[in-house]
């Protein structure tokens, strides 16, 4: 990261301490993955038990069944649960079981949609390859694996009836979707969208994937099915259920999560591995008190007031997109990247670093509930001192 990497030595609450010691308040929070804190002691005491008891076993064990139930007590609208490593894996067997399901080939994804890097999904990046051919977004990917991908509108109705009207004919097995666009500016979905595909997929025989590797837990305790109000038939978790330990999940329909019994493979050596199963389970536990997500939309609003508002009085400062905990940064004439914002944001980011506080190229700001009042306050002051100096 400009002006220079930082190598973190210590993370611990909204906190990274760098091998000079200096502190920053952490915005990055990994990517999503830290939504208690860092190093949060009741992850961390879960873990360290575990480990000493037992790491990897290679057959079933009770934390299975301790972190399966966390988990959907937390998403009502799921029957069973299979246990995966990354997001893009989980993805990769939710379409497995949707193409098993229904005999069909095609995913219809959303443009500005990021699934992971798998060959098979990783295109449809940008606004512009909506209503086009997926093509390769990686040197190295094979551009036959996005035969099965058809890529259309975020927020479009029209479209996604158009398409899904043809969902036998164009051979679509899936929608998937990530329903607050956290990769491509973070965006609510209209009203009607979530609604009217629940509609089409059920009249169509499609099944509907929701990818709430980021959403999931993060912006409700039952992610975008709980704030939206629309069960998919299949759910994707990743990151934040597992408190920073490497742990996924599919989650859904027992008919559909069901054909692992009868076809459908999903291997996995490290799939449930005791480590990370126990940190998911203190954290479905630790999410579950009273309390936790008010605070933490207290501290959101917080953030998109103090923060957009310095933003809003720099000519051209650009603006704050927000749901939940998940903020974008968008520049003024808008534009946001998977990659890199540019521009303005690059200026703030290196002298926002100068000032103790650590934000992501992309734009994205990922709160915790361990951020406090002030660490916003302190964070809105400072980027007034930051823009003031870049004026100067
Ligand atoms: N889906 C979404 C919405 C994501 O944001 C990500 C990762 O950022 C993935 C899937 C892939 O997850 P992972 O990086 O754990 O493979």
């Amino acid at each position: 990261m400009k002006p220079h990497p930082l190598f973190v030595r210590e993370a611990r609450g909204a906190h990274v301490w760098d091998l000079d010691g200096d502190r920053y308040v952490d915005y990055v929070m990994a990517w999503g993955p830290i939504l208690l804190g860092h190093s949060d002691p009741r992850v961390v005491e879960a873990v360290r038990e575990v480990a000493t008891r037992m790491q990897v076993v290679g057959t079933s064990h009770e934390l299975e069944y301790l972190a399966a139930e966390g988990v959907l007590a937390a998403v009502p609208h799921g029957e069973r649960l299979l246990w995966s490593n990354t997001g893009t894996e989980a993805v990769q067997v939710a379409l497995r079981l949707a193409r098993a399901a229904t005999g069909r080939r095609r995913v219809l994804k959303f443009a500005r949609s990021y699934h992971g890097w798998h060959d098979s999904v990783y295109a449809g990046l940008d606004e512009s390859d909506s209503g086009k051919p997926a093509l390769p977004a990686s040197k190295g990917q094979s551009p036959s694996a996005l035969d099965d991908l058809l890529v259309a509108t975020f927020n479009d109705v029209a479209m996604a009836g158009r398409l899904l009207g043809e969902a036998v004919e164009r051979d679509i097995a899936a929608v998937l979707i990530d329903p607050i666009l956290s990769n491509g500016g973070v965006e609510a979905p209209a009203p009607d969208f979530l609604p009217t595909l629940r509609s089409l997929c059920d009249r169509h025989g499609v099944v509907l994937i929701f990818d709430e590797v980021i959403a999931g837990f993060r912006i409700a305790r039952g992610g975008a099915a709980e704030k939206y109000g629309v069960p998919p038939d299949l759910s994707v978790f990743g990151k934040a259920m597992a408190g920073g330990f490497t742990q996924s999940a599919v989650v859904g329909r027992a008919d559909l999560v069901d054909q692992v019994t009868s076809g459908v493979v999903h291997a996995g050596t490290f799939n449930s591995n005791p480590i990370a199963l126990a940190a998911v389970a203190a954290t479905m536990t630790a999410l579950a008190e009273p309390g936790l997500y008010e605070a933490l939309e207290a501290t959101s609003a917080a953030f998109e007031r103090a923060v957009g508002g310095v933003l809003a009085e720099e000519p051209g400062g650009g603006a704050l997109h927000r749901v939940g905990s998940l903020l974008q940064y968008v520049p003024s004439g808008g534009g946001t990247g998977l990659h890199g914002t540019g521009g303005l944001w690059e200026l703030i980011l290196a002298g926002m670093l100068r000032e103790g506080f650590l934000f992501m190229p992309s734009g994205k700001v990922f709160l915790s509930a361990a951020h406090s009042a002030s660490d916003v306050r302190a964070t809105a002051e400072a980027l007034s001192t930051v823009l003031g100096r870049l004026r100067a």
